[in-house]
């Protein structure tokens, strides 16, 4: 923890104080402060003959937090930590506040022995160097488990309220397949092998559905394993109470300028009672831009994009931004979400192909879906939906 190498041939006495006076030197590997240490370790050590101290040299490179903690904004830096009050000297003039300080810091280091009988005869209640070190690591390391533990705690509580959308999304096909099922079985004569009330017509029909809505249920499996997939194994996503509406103006008003360099008209259409969603507004926002981006490049002069929100279901928003550009043809539907995909017809525009590549991570870290239709009237519509916050 402390850089060893650093540390004066005395340091071991560090464990067990003889003396009030302790001091911690700030120092940087900078070639360029080399001189002013040099100088300023000469003098500390000169300083000793005059009263003994104890140095620590801590290196701000392998201890920030040290630094931190004493919210040091240069070095070479020297702290005085014993005894209090805590004071720091730091600056070019370092030297010379040295010399104005020393006289006080020999006096108070005086005074404090005379009022605490020093050496303390329990040397387990002495302050040190090292204790000071460990507890200050210490006090870091708690701060960033909690911090990790609440966001472990948030995505957990992510995965409960998707786990309650997945159970109803899936339940309507599965309810739908069962009726289908049913209806069958109950008209169904075991001796005569017949369904009597049941015409051939709507027999298939009902066969159909129930192996429609098996379908849906197994590409909504797929999904979820896909996304759990996705989701811890690259994305960390921090999901929270999140106003769609005000995000998507937000992102609007950034990126109004190229749609009006290219002359284009961006319309709206977001409901005034729209649910919250639960969702990384950071993300969410990567994913806005990147499709409204894309509508921008890939539309004529003159076009037309659109933003629309709608609640799909109880449990899901729908996002989609639609253009009247050059459309993605049928073939190219799924591969385009691949990484490093483009048009053969886009390969002489500005991009890399990775856009709709993260905008699926993101989504599908969010247990949504993103996919494009064609528009009747020429372009695209990418859509892609979001858990509604509960
Ligand atoms: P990039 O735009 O950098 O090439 P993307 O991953 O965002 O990368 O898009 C992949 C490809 O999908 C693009 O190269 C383009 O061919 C096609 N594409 C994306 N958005 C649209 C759109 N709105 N209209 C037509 N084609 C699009």
């Amino acid at each position: 923890m402390v850089n060893r190498d650093c540390i004066p041939a005395d340091a071991e006495k560090l464990t067990h104080p003889q003396t009030p006076l302790q001091l911690l030197l700030f120092v940087d590997q900078r070639p360029s402060s080399h001189e002013q240490l040099q100088r300023l370790l000469a003098y500390l050590e000169h300083l000793r003959s005059d009263y003994p101290f104890e140095l620590e040299i801590v290196d701000v490179g392998q201890q920030p937090y040290l630094a931190e903690h004493f919210k040091l904004v240069a070095t070479p830096a020297l702290v005085k930590i014993h005894p209090p009050p805590r004071q720091t000297l730091a600056g070019s003039n370092l030297l010379s506040q040295l010399q104005d300080w020393w006289p006080r810091w020999k006096n108070s280091a005086e005074d404090y022995v005379k009022l605490h009988e020093w050496p303390s005869t329990n040397t387990q209640n002495t302050p040190c160097f090292a204790d000071f070190a460990e507890l200050i690591r210490l006090s870091e390391e708690i701060f960033r488990l909690k911090k990790e533990k609440e966001e472990l705690q948030q995505q957990l509580q992510f995965k409960d309220r998707i786990i309650a959308m997945l159970a109803h999304d899936l339940r309507n096909p599965l309810t739908a397949s069962l009726i289908a099922l049913e209806t069958l079985e109950k008209n169904y004569n075991i001796e005569t092998g017949f369904s009597p009330k049941l015409t051939p017509a709507l027999i298939m029909r009902l066969i159909k559905q129930a192996r429609m809505q098996s379908l849906n249920i197994e590409r909504l499996i797929t999904d979820i394993l896909q996304a759990a997939q996705g989701s811890c194994a690259e994305l960390r996503i921090l999901p929270k109470k999140l106003d769609l509406a005000v995000l998507c103006q937000d992102v609007i008003d950034c990126l109004k300028h190229r749609f009006e360099t290219k002359s284009q008209e961006l319309k709206t259409d977001i409901p005034n009672d729209l649910p919250f969603v639960y969702a990384d507004p950071e993300r969410v926002r990567q994913v806005l831009v990147n499709l409204l981006d894309n509508a921008n490049k890939y539309t004529q002069e003159g076009g037309t994009i659109e933003i629309c929100i709608l609640h799909r279901t109880t449990q899901k928003v729908q996002v989609s931004v639609g253009d009247n550009g050059l459309g993605v043809p049928e073939e190219d539907r799924e591969a385009i979400f691949e990484e490093h995909y483009r048009l053969k017809r886009d390969r002489d525009k500005e991009g890399y192909g990775i856009g709709l590549s993260l905008c699926q991570r993101i989504i599908r870290a969010h247990y949504g879906r993103i996919w494009v239709d064609s528009v009747a009237k020429g372009g695209s519509c990418f859509s892609f939906t979001l858990p509604v916050y509960r």
